[in-house]
């Protein structure tokens, strides 16, 4: 592709990944945000850092939409809802309940698994022999349950599991406390799935990424993108007036890319699915391997320097104000897990799931806005499947053939 001009809007892990990739294929690429990859900012700096290549069961279930209503009404419970959002919310709400069925989620995992089945692989064809490397952990990856019963209620999600040969091993109460004496005791069950990865910290993780493919000539603007235009020579504008025209433009600014479609005709109703983290700093001890902690819907991960529990949901727009209520929900809710931890001090930060109605990215050209790629989506395995969407992005802007059916990703497909 030598010659060929890229310019590609958003770096987080799915804008870095594209880019590296292009790159590697011999674009001249130009990346383009107004922060730094690495910033938190990004969704990519504050999640929870899973590998999460076992994750095949899209957001909507039925179990959740029984239980969301009440969820939305208790303040402990991982749901929160600004009221006055509700309806602009609901371009994505409807769809997203026509989703939560379970053919569609039959359907939807088969397209999932395709994304995240390999992702420790993808995250290391990028990484490797790079300062990124380091950032990824290995261990096990303990989903911890208040009772066996509530694991067995989930049928359909033991059904999908079974059938991707992903069902994890049984560990009882004794069998979670000889290998970490300090977990608390409403946790009487647990699933174990082992050689799993994490980053020790996402942010220094895609900046890393982001630095060696810096170093090696790709491209970047500090700036905001206010526009795209697509065509035969695609053309982006800057906040400033500025154009920028190249052989290929990449959408990948995660959940504030719904404006750019509409701007270009396409109805994505993509949401921003809020999620908050806890960052306690210098703890007097930490978890052996991240642990899903299933009743309160927050991964707790060892972290460089601090234990991280991150997760909930919120829904308030993509520019809506942070609020305290959910970190001190998680907050609260790692007491239970660590009766006797303590630290130093702790942090709390927001980011935004870039989140469709069926838990799927949006990956390719959509019809009518020629050269365009569309590159988001990757809801809460945003950062295990960023790698594989950026080199499969690669492909499609060097018109390979990948070896995978996209038909699922289809941008123009609500
Ligand atoms: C609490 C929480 C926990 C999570 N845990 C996990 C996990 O354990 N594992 C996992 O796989 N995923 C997890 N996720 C999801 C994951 O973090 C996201 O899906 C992923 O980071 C999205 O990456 P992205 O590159 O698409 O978007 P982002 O990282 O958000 O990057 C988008 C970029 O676009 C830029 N941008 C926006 N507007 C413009 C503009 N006008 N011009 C130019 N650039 C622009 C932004 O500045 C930003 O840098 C979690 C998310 C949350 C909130």
């Amino acid at each position: 592709m030598d010659g060929k001009t890229v310019v590609i809007v958003g770096a987080g892990i799915t804008g870095v990944s594209a880019a590296e990739w292009m790159r590697r294929d011999g674009w001249a690429v130009t990346l383009v945000d107004p922060i730094h990859p690495g910033d938190p900012g990004q969704t990519s700096y504050g999640n929870a850092g899973l590998i999460a290549r076992t994750s095949v069961m899209p957001v909507a279930t039925p179990s959740l939409v029984r239980k969301a209503p009440m969820m939305a009404l208790d303040p402990d419970a991982p749901l929160f809802l600004r009221w006055r959002y509700l309806p602009r919310l609901m371009p994505w709400l409807i769809p997203f309940l026509r989703n939560a069925t379970p053919d569609r989620i039959r359907t939807i995992s088969g397209a999932l698994g395709q994304m995240t089945f390999d992702a420790t692989d993808q995250h290391l064809a990028l990484a490797r022999g790079t300062k990124a490397e380091a950032f990824i952990c290995f261990g096990d990856y303990i989903s911890l349950f208040r009772s066996r019963a509530d694991y067995d209620h989930d049928t359909l999600g033991h059904e999908i599991r079974t059938r991707f040969d992903l069902v994890p091993e049984p560990l009882t109460r004794e069998q979670l406390v000889e290998r970490d004496p300090n977990l608390g005791p409403d946790y009487t069950f647990g699933t174990l799935s082992r050689d799993f990865g994490w980053f020790s910290s996402p942010a220094g993780y895609v900046q890393a990424l982001f630095d060696d493919y810096h170093s090696q000539g790709g491209g970047f603007r500090q700036a905001r993108v206010a526009g795209i235009s697509p065509g035969e020579m695609p053309v982006v504008t800057l906040e400033d007036g500025e154009t920028l025209t190249a052989d290929k433009v990449v959408l990948s600014s995660g959940a504030w890319s719904r404006r750019f479609a509409a701007t270009m005709g396409l109805n994505m109703p993509l949401e921003a699915e809020r999620g908050y983290h806890v960052a306690m700093e210098n703890p007097s001890f930490t978890a052996p391997h991240p642990y899903m902690v299933t009743d309160s819907k927050f991964v707790m991960t060892p972290m460089q320097g601090a234990l991280r529990a991150a997760g909930v949901v919120e829904f308030s727009g993509v520019d809506g104000p942070e609020t305290t209520a959910p970190a001190q929900m998680i907050a609260g809710a790692v007491k239970r897990v660590y009766p006797g931890l303590t630290f130093e001090t702790s942090k709390t930060w927001m980011g935004r799931r870039p989140t469709t109605p069926d838990s799927l990215p949006a990956l390719g050209e959509a019809p009518g806005a020629p050269n365009v790629l569309h590159a988001y989506g990757g809801q809460h395995v945003g950062m295990t499947i960023g790698p594989k969407l950026g080199r499969l992005v690669a492909e499609l802007a060097a018109r390979r053939t990948p070896n995978i059916d996209l038909t699922p990703y289809r941008p123009d497909r609500f």
